[in-house]
């Protein structure tokens, strides 16, 4: 059943797609490289983010992290 319901679908998006077109990739305008200055503010504590360590993970399972300077340093 699940097979016959995804030939009946896979048909009705070539036929729609006659028409649509393939799906738009993109913002819809030209794009430039983000270019960030590296001793922008950071939004979470406002210090330089030359100043902040991102501590990256070993593995694709753990998230990275922001630390953030500890501003009783300053
Ligand atoms: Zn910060």
């Amino acid at each position: 059943m699940a097979r016959e319901h995804w030939s009946w679908y896979e048909k009705f998006n070539r036929v729609v797609r006659t028409f649509t077109g393939p799906a738009q990739l993109g913002a819809g305008h030209p794009e430039a490289p983000d270019v960030r200055r590296p001793d922008a503010a950071c939004p979470l504590c406002g210090a330089p983010m030359t100043e902040h360590v991102v501590e990256r993970s070993a593995d694709q399972h753990t998230a990275s992290r922001l630390v953030c300077p500890d501003p009783r340093a300053a």
